[in-house]
């Protein structure tokens, strides 16, 4: 379910089939770790990372090998394929002829000379672009005019780059502005997001490991779509990019922007507590894990106040000594045996969620 939030009106951009903007909700992306050029571990990865939830995926093209293996790939995944280019503009042309649905280039590091016919080829096979701004690379005008990658760097490259594409005609465009520095990110898309009604990709860039990056990505992009600011996000996290879309439809259930998956609440248990808690609720996550029906699960430490202090949720355990009670929406419904936590938990789930629509809208 999409849930109605202020949120900025921005133009409408396709990726393949998946609009970004204008209302539609926020598309989850990420981008693939493997070789490009090894075409069956790169489609194995998109493929994991679709059962996850990815609904855009991007990979890197680091040379002509590379372009060439996106006709392959594509011919294998459903999911839309953004080609990432940076320096080579030939690169982004033969990934164009590829078939790639979009191309993220950074302005950069491709000479504006080139830029003309990398915009012309999009133009002209109907394709998207995806404006990246890098604190990490930012072009020489905006880094000499502003001494440092700052917010106002990243807003003033992305804005030429605007012009540059708008003077041939192109508005097909989505842009981020992304730099490792959580505030900088923050002021960066605030400013640019008061400037142009483009939509924008959200991120922090080299965020770090998982709990580095979930907390940076949560911050920096829950902050910005608290504020109605960003129509498509990226967790960047060093290790394997399945881990990003729990962290990222986290972030969307948590700000009531996006329905999606199991919400599972546990408690921080306490002396009460007479149950390994821990390893259930790491049992249960696995079991749920890429499940897109949107339920809350609660994992309570014990009976006496575990039912009453998740009572909101739809489905829960409050555990005992050597069994436990399942409750639903608060009320007891019947007593359960630690060994079958996870199994019962699962049959009630899936007969509570039989028939309901997959809900990645
Ligand atoms: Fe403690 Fe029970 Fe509350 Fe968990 S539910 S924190 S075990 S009182």
């Amino acid at each position: 379910m999409v849930l109605k939030r202020n949120r900025k009106k921005t133009k409408a951009v396709f990726i393949g089939p998946v609009q970004i903007g204008a209302g539609a909700p926020v598309v989850v992306q990420s981008m693939t770790s493997t070789d490009t050029r090894d075409v069956k571990a790169t489609i194995s990865q998109i493929r994991r990372l679709v059962r996850a939830g990815c609904e855009l995926v991007r990979v890197a093209v680091q040379d002509g090998e590379a372009a060439a293996a996106i006709g392959a790939i594509k011919q294998s995944i459903t999911v839309p394929l953004i080609a990432d280019i940076h320096f080579n503009y030939r690169l982004a042309l033969e990934s164009i002829r590829q078939g790639a649905d979009a191309i993220r280039i950074n302005p950069g590091n491709i000479p504006a000379k080139h830029l003309g016919e990398v915009i012309r080829a999009a133009r002209d096979a109907g394709i998207a672009v995806r404006i990246g701004v890098n604190s990490g690379s930012l072009d020489k005008t905006a880094l000499k005019k502003f001494g440092a990658p700052t917010a106002d760097a990243l807003v003033e490259s992305a804005l030429r780059s605007i012009e540059l594409f708008e003077s041939l005609g192109f508005t097909s465009i989505k842009l981020s502005l992304k730099s490792s520095d959580v505030t900088a990110m923050i002021e960066a898309y605030r400013s640019i997001s008061r400037k142009t009604d483009y939509p924008l990709h959200l991120g922090v860039t080299e965020a770090g490991s998982l709990v580095q990056a979930a907390i940076k990505s949560s911050i920096g992009i829950g902050v910005l779509l608290n504020e109605g600011i960003g129509d498509t996000i990226r967790v960047s996290v060093t290790g394997d990019p399945v881990q990003e879309m729990q962290v990222a439809y986290g972030i969307l259930r948590a700000l009531g922007i996006r329905e999606v998956g199991p919400d599972i609440i546990s408690c921080p248990t306490c002396g009460r507590c007479e149950i390994d808690l821990a390893v259930l609720a790491r049992k249960v996550e696995r079991a749920l894990a890429g499940r897109k029906e949107h339920l809350k699960v609660a994992l309570m430490g014990c009976v006496v106040n575990g039912p009453g202090e998740a009572a909101e949720a739809d489905i829960g355990i409050a555990g005992g000594h050597g069994s436990g009670i399942l409750f639903k929406k608060g009320k007891a419904v019947k007593r359960v045996g630690e060994a079958q936590f996870v199994q019962c938990l699962l049959e009630e789930i899936n007969a509570m969620t039989s028939g309901r629509e997959e809900n990645l809208e």
